[in-house]
């Protein structure tokens, strides 16, 4: 993906934090281009359907699209486990209601790595760790 299309993403993203209606005429004019536009649809319904999800079943449900893209870049839009194939899912490292649609719960995984969990995995289990700790240090500086 390129830089711009990144951006473009990112602005998006960035956007829908602020205005809880997604307005498809924005969302198109941000994205830019309609590749770009498919892609942050789907993130959007993704993100959407999962915290749902964890709603539905009393979980914490606070995820963001700036958090997911975030995740989605840092694992390059591969799968976080077996860092091969193309994610086609959103996996929950500790499984729902415990874990909830959070951040630090969240990762990319494909089919196969989604349905065969692999909670021992240092790799996604450090990443999710030092998000923790990113939301824990954002917490104080609004708590002073
Ligand atoms: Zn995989």
């Amino acid at each position: 993906m390129l830089p711009e299309d990144k951006l473009a993403l990112f602005r998006v993203a960035q956007w829908t934090l602020d205005n809880k209606r997604k307005l498809v005429k924005t969302v198109r004019e941000l994205a830019g281009t309609e590749e770009n536009y498919l892609i942050v649809i789907r993130e959007i319904d993704r993100v959407e359907a999962q915290l749902r999800r964890a709603r539905f079943l009393h979980a914490e449900a606070t995820l963001t699209l700036v958090d997911w893209l975030t995740t989605l870049e840092y694992f390059r839009w591969l799968c976080a486990y077996c860092e091969a194939k193309p994610f086609q899912v959103m996996s929950h490292f500790t499984l729902l209601p415990r874990g909830g649609t959070t951040p630090d719960n969240c990762v990319p995984a494909c089919y196969s790595c989604g349905r065969y969990r692999k909670t021992e995995n240092v790799r996604v289990q450090e990443y999710l760790d030092s998000v923790k700790c990113r939301l824990e240090s954002t917490q104080l500086l609004k708590n002073d």
